[in-house]
């Protein structure tokens, strides 16, 4: 039977296992649920959690012990379980978690699993390493023979003295080359043997460690928040304020305290280009580095920081959405840093949003967890409203800092000139704010030069030839880009259409056109792009961060990634270049993004002493966004958006799914859509619209159809999404995603 691994690679002889004794194993691998395995005779039966390493098809494959008396039955006979894994096992709260993600994500139970083992090399102990150490042979030549021996081999020797050590850590401290312990070792005097590796220690936060003095608005929160970490269970806080009030200064305050209690703390951030500046401010705060878990962090450090987390080494966890998953075993603390940000939800894959899944295992874990943002989601505001989160608020900015002026320039009534994009009013401000000697930022969400080259002689645009968008050309790199699937080709010298030489011609701005702009009008001030595709990590972003805060540049351009977190003192001006642009497009979000978003850049102004403005150019200055950042009125704005997706039964008050269905060509796409749309049920209080093209037709070479479904509130969506899906079958090559409450409708 060469098809079975136990016959040909010497596991253990199935005839000689007990087929009594089984056990369900969740796989790593999109199944739904635990496949069974025996325990082979003489295999203590491992525990639920346990990790195991078992056959699938021709692999060997690491999962986990799932509760319950068995699982699905196998694809053909029950195999035997390979090894019992030394790693402490998958606790029940994660085990848990793994299951209620998968049921309301609709995504198979293994799926999820494979979330919580990203580094499966951490499932083993670290490999024993190779120490010399002074053999008996050794110390008699060393008591016998001192002057026969050369100084390099006494040294050595000498060295041996204070106990074993890597050999190249022995000629460190003998002062010679390893060839000189080598010698030694083909004598005899020195022997190299495995010693277990030694864990890497981590320095404890210091919570002890003294913060600022805090305000009387800051210390009023934080007594709350620390009061929810001592009282301990579940609770959702909600750190409600504006920016620049000190947010993070007084959630450090539930950090120490949960630090104090002897528990982990979970901090997530949007974005990973955030996490240098964060860290240097925890660095100082509480005098030790926390562990970092993203997607920049190597493999190895992933390794050890999953052991760490797991054995209980490291403390505080600072990450994206997938530290969500990591194996805490004394988690008693989760922040959830900017809780409004989009990037939480994750839209492909196991599609699912961060910030209500770190809710879900705190209640799951029964601790305390902090939602912190200067202009919370709707989603957020609507439960401390239904009573079940509870908010805490921090009016006013830090010390004597104001909250800036906003100023709309009505983009009708300007004119900027051909190819350019700072109307009259903005430059002046730019001129001032550099006259005064102060830092101005330009916010253009937009990344590379423009988002459109044509050619002028015969109209050619530049698409991609894997999704249905354009390339947008970026100079810095001379390329042509697409932004959904990273297509990238250089820029060329001729229309490739119609080969007219020097017609290919820049329509709309990015950043990169924007810094030329700027040049051109201030040949004095010092620019500088903060774009993340110029930025490869967060030490680049944190040091360009560092240089704008030390007023090494006079205006910064940059997209979203300047709108978070970033302190510069010297900051007066903030330009806003088409506050438009997020407004377009059928996302149910877009005029509340637009609003965060907006706010959170505007917020970068004058938050020390100096008074800050934000200038904000629009085409539509009395769209209700607008004037709500103009009047600086948040709860009116929230409260009018909120009718409206009352009104419209759009979540937060109904429910949502897409479906997303693709396929290599358009026809299988369109058949697997159609199919689904004949099957689609007819349940009061749902709806289902499409199928459709999606907006992006084509995304990756594959073309995509969508369907939406909308439900009433009391409707259990999972339950009727599960169903219908249940009565279609897809072809193989047609995959379908299924996306819970989406973001993203493109
Ligand atoms: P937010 O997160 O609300 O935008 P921060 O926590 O970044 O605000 O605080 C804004 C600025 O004020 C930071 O430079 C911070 O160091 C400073 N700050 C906040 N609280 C205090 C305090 N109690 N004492 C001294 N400085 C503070
Ligand atoms: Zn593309």
């Amino acid at each position: 039977m060469p098809d079975d691994p136990a016959s040909t690679t010497g596991f253990p002889d199935p005839a000689q296992t007990d087929d009594a004794r089984r056990v369900p194993v969740l796989l790593p691998v999109p199944l739904a649920t635990p496949l069974d395995y025996a325990v082979p005779a003489g295999m203590a039966a491992p525990a639920p959690g346990a990790f195991v390493v078992v056959p699938l098809g021709p692999r060997r494959i690491v999962g986990v012990v799932w509760d319950g008396d068995s699982g699905a039955p196998p694809p053909g006979r029950v195999k035997p379980l390979i090894e019992i894994l030394p790693t402490p096992p998958m606790r029940p709260e994660l085990r848990r978690f793994v299951e209620r993600v998968a049921a309301y994500t609709l995504a198979a139970s293994g799926a999820v699993l494979r979330m919580t083992m990203r580094v499966v090399e951490a499932l083993w102990p670290e490999a024993p390493r190779l120490a010399c150490a002074i053999t008996e042979a050794g110390r008699a030549a060393l008591a016998d023979l001192p002057r026969r021996l050369t100084p390099a081999r006494a040294r050595v020797l000498d060295a041996l003295h204070d106990g074993a050590a890597p050999m190249a850590e022995i000629a460190r401290r003998a002062g010679c080359g390893s060839g000189v312990v080598r010698g030694l070792v083909e004598l005899g005097w020195v022997a190299e043997t495995k010693v277990p590796a030694r864990l890497r220690d981590i320095a404890a936060p210091d919570w002890n460690a003294p913060g600022p003095a805090l305000s009387p608005d800051q210390a009023a929160a934080a007594r709350k928040l620390v009061a929810a970490i001592e009282s301990g269970g579940f609770g959702v806080t909600v750190l409600d304020g504006v920016t620049g009030s000190g947010k993070t200064e007084t959630y450090f305050a539930a950090i120490a305290a949960a630090l104090a209690a002897g528990r982990q703390v979970l901090v997530l951030l949007p974005e990973i280009a955030l996490s240098a500046q964060w860290l240097d401010r925890f660095r100082r705060r509480f005098g030790a580095a926390p562990a970092e878990w993203h997607s920049d962090v190597s493999q190895t450090q992933r390794r050890d920081t999953w052991r760490a987390v797991s054995d209980g080494r490291a403390r505080l966890v600072v990450g994206a959405r997938s530290a969500l998953f990591l194996p805490f075993p004394e988690l008693g603390l989760i922040v959830v840093d900017e809780e409004h940000d989009a990037s939480y939800k994750q839209d492909d894959g196991v599609c699912y949003q961060a910030r209500d899944m770190a809710v879900l295992r705190a209640s799951l874990a029964q601790i305390p967890i902090v939602l912190v943002s200067a202009t919370p989601s709707l989603e957020t505001m609507v439960n401390v409203g239904r009573g079940r989160y509870r908010r805490v608020a921090l009016p006013r900015r830090h010390a004597a800092a104001m909250l800036p002026k906003v100023v709309l320039i009505d983009m009708r009534q300007q004119h900027c000139g051909p190819g350019h994009f700072l109307s009259p009013p903005l430059v002046d401000a730019l001129a001032e704010t550099l006259e005064a000697g102060e830092q101005s930022l330009l916010f253009l969400n937009r990344r590379g030069y423009a988002p459109l080259t044509l050619c002028r002689a015969c109209g050619h645009r530049f698409q991609c030839p894997n999704c249905t968008a354009w390339l947008v050309e970026h100079r810095l790199t001379r390329r042509l880009l697409c932004h959904h699937c990273g297509y990238a080709a250089p820029v060329p010298a001729f229309c490739p259409e119609c080969l007219a030489a020097g017609t290919l011609a820049p329509c709309g701005p990015g950043v990169e056109r924007l810094q030329e702009e700027v040049a051109a009008r201030f040949p004095g001030a010092r620019t500088a792009l903060m774009v993340s595709d110029l930025l490869p990590g967060p030490r680049a972003a944190g040091e360009l961060a560092a240089a704008m805060a030390a007023h090494r540049f006079d205006v910064l351009i940059g997209t979203q990634i300047v709108a978070k977190g970033h302190h510069f003192p010297m900051l007066t001006l903030v330009g806003v270049v088409d506050a438009d642009l997020g407004l377009s497009g059928g996302d149910l979000r877009a005029a509340e993004r637009t609003y965060q978003l907006l706010h959170q850049v505007g917020g970068r102004a004058g938050r020390a002493e100096r008074a800050g403005r934000v200038l904000i150019q629009t085409y539509m200055p009395e769209q209700p966004v607008m004037q709500a950042l103009a009047g600086g009125d948040r709860d009116r704005f929230f409260a009018a958006e909120a009718a409206a997706r009352r009104e419209a039964g759009l979540p937060p008050f109904g429910r949502l799914a897409a479906l997303i269905v693709s396929a290599g060509d358009a026809e299988a796409a369109d058949f697997a859509a159609r199919a689904l749309g004949r099957a689609a049920p007819q349940l009061p209080g749902v709806e289902i619209f499409g199928p459709a093209p999606a907006p992006l037709s084509v995304l990756r070479g594959r073309h995509r159809r969508r369907l939406l479904v909308k439900a009433a509130r009391e409707v259990n969506l999972q339950a009727v999404v599960r169903n219908w899906l249940a009565r279609v079958k897809l072809a193989g090559a047609v995959r379908l995603q299924v996306d819970i409450d989406p973001y993203s409708f493109l």
